[in-house]
């Protein structure tokens, strides 16, 4: 954007809060960072036009799109606030708000430090290398002034020299960044050192990635996949809703994650996984899903999920949607893009199938309640997860891949999710300028289907019954085939590299004879176990009925346990054209896939 728009934005914003609101105090934050080594943050927020006699400062307990409270205040010390020269009374009243007697003064400045030192996509960090500052983990926010717009000055560590961030510059001074409100400086990460920037176009609009950290990228490959990426977005949902977009992609040692903003996301990806191709895809897709989110979830939004309550947990049932429907379109994006073969594409279905069906949880949990207890269960696993729930990424990438493909079979391939999420956008987002419900996502669905869904909804959705998946494969073709032995005898439990189980099945053998996570596996019928691949050796010599002596150490004490063998239930789907697809069946299949031209296979 040029500058003069910038500071007349920024204009705007101040003038337009100082006309709609009384006595609208002006806030300023000044953020340092003099001794990276030590991991703090110098945070100095001043605000003026004060008329009251308390001011309470708050600290955000979660940051949006990741949902789980981190309580970002256990991270805050020397708070302190002063005006002018004298100090000022101050106490903390709960976990996260510190409460000012401002003495009358109309002008204060608090000041504190953030240790920020986990280095994830959702908190913040800092070291002698770099800044990465998540919003919601560093600033406070004045109670009843979200909607307040601010000005953020930075003073980089000494050889800082480079900035990513989608806040904008005011006039063209990049260390000092014009913040609408609150809930862009929570949303709009901010990355400082001396990383490379490549700036491009993509559906002529600027774009900007930035590369953190050594990698074997091919800069250019990166480049042409997003911009594919979002021309193809851009023309499901008709208009791309940003004026500049950035990328800020971390290669890192192993660490894989991406959280999605309104103008920006934060990639982290393991440095040596960008080649070979078949590795690059795993990137690719990440990149995908951040940049669907652009439009779901960030636009395209349930209900709850904003105005966001910053200080509690935001309940909705809907996480399947947003997560779900956006893990079906990262991976369908790059096949209808060329960026991913098909034969590679029906392995990622057949996978996100495995995936969800070799859970014991797919009886427990709905897709629903997964989203509503994400906060208290997905964010907060445990040994005994996969026994009693799921995953809303995978059911709801599995159920939208069901939900497309019943949309194209009802309209002989006219209609598909795409139409369902452009008319999301446009009516809930654009007309309504509100959020949506489970029943209106439902009714979206079922107007492009052309017919009443609620069987589907009702056993799929906030049901648990089985999938009748061939069901909706034969529309396009394919066979879905389980080519796992049925009758190969297994425990049922993970074991770590020192023997000790991690977890155990709920339905296997292990699980019923009473094994438990933490038990230390010795030797199985007086054999000594070596590793879980020993175990499947020692276990390829028996039959079901089978009785094994299982030695374990647990907690020291050495114990057998007599185990009678059967089966582990075990998926292993593969997806493949019949031999003969009829003509309806190809035509369903090339207008599922997006195929547009012959010469593609
Ligand atoms: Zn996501």
């Amino acid at each position: 954007m040029p500058m003069l728009k910038q500071t007349l934005l920024t204009t705007f914003f101040i003038l337009f809060y100082m006309m709609t609101s009384t006595a609208s105090p002006i806030l300023t934050y000044h953020l340092s960072m003099p001794e990276p080594h030590t991991h703090y943050f110098e945070v100095e927020t001043k605000i003026s036009g004060l008329d009251q006699e308390t001011v309470d400062l708050k600290m955000a307990v979660w940051t949006p799109g990741s949902y789980l409270v981190r309580e970002f205040a256990r991270k805050v010390e020397g708070f302190e606030a002063q005006t002018g020269d004298s100090e000022l009374d101050f106490k903390k009243i709960n976990k996260n708000t510190w409460r000012i007697e401002t003495a009358g003064s109309s002008e204060i400045s608090v000041k504190y430090r953030v240790y920020s030192f986990e280095f994830s996509v959702r908190t913040s960090f800092l070291d002698a290398s770099h800044a990465y500052i998540n919003g919601a983990s560093v600033f406070m926010f004045i109670d009843g002034h979200l909607d307040l717009p601010s000005t953020l000055h930075i003073q980089p560590h000494n050889n800082f020299n480079t900035i990513s961030t989608a806040l904008k510059p005011v006039d063209g001074d990049q260390w000092v960044l014009s913040v609408p409100n609150y809930d862009l400086l929570a949303d709009s990460p901010i990355e400082i050192g001396t990383h490379k920037v490549v700036d491009f176009e993509a559906a002529k609009t600027p774009h900007h990635l930035a590369l953190v950290g050594e990698g074997n990228y091919d800069e250019e490959l990166l480049v042409s996949s997003i911009q594919k990426v979002v021309e193809e977005c851009t023309n499901i949902f008709g208009d791309l809703p940003t004026d500049d977009y950035t990328f800020i992609n971390f290669s890192t040692d192993g660490k894989y994650g991406g959280l999605e903003h309104l103008h920006s996301t934060c990639l982290m990806y393991p440095r040596w996984n960008y080649s070979p191709r078949p590795k690059l895809n795993r990137w690719l897709g990440l990149m995908a899903h951040e940049y669907f989110h652009l439009w779901n979830i960030k636009r395209i939004r349930p209900q709850v999920l904003g105005p966001f309550d910053y200080e509690n947990e935001n309940y909705t049932t809907l996480l399947w949607v947003a997560e779900g429907v956006t893990s079906y379109y990262d991976d369908h994006l790059l096949v209808r893009t060329g960026l991913m073969t098909e034969e590679e594409y029906l392995k990622v279905v057949a996978g996100n199938i495995n995936s969800h069906e070799n859970r014991p949880g797919k009886k427990v949990q709905s897709v629903t309640e997964a989203s509503f207890d994400a906060w208290i269960k997905y964010y907060r696993s445990d040994e005994n997860f996969n026994n009693c729930c799921i995953s809303y990424y995978t059911k709801g990438a599995v159920l939208s891949t069901l939900l497309d493909l019943e949309i194209l079979h009802n309209t002989k391939g006219k209609k598909s999710m795409d139409d369902v999420m452009r008319y999301m956008y446009d009516e809930y987002y654009k007309n309504q300028q509100r959020g949506f419900t489970d029943e209106e996502f439902q009714a979206a669905v079922e107007k492009f289907a052309g017919k009443e869904l609620d069987p589907f909804f009702t056993s799929h959705v906030s049901g648990v019954e089985p999938i009748d998946y061939q069901k909706y494969f034969d529309y396009v073709g394919l066979t879905l085939e389980n080519t796992a032995d049925a009758d190969k005898i297994a425990l049922g439990v993970n074991l770590n590299s020192s023997n000790k189980v991690t977890a155990v099945k709920r339905g296997s053998c292990g699980y019923e004879s009473g094994l438990n996570v933490n038990d230390e596996i010795i030797a199985i019928d007086n054999y000594r176990v070596k590793s879980s691949d020993n175990i499947a050796t020692l276990l390829a010599r028996k039959s079901q009925g089978d009785q094994v002596d299982i030695m374990v150490s647990r907690g020291g004490e050495i114990m057998h346990i007599q185990t009678e063998l059967h089966p582990a239930e075990h998926f292993s789907y593969k997806l493949s054209m019949v031999e003969k697809p009829s003509r309806t069946q190809k035509k369903l299949y090339k207008a599922w896939l997006k195929i547009r031209n012959e010469a593609k296979k």
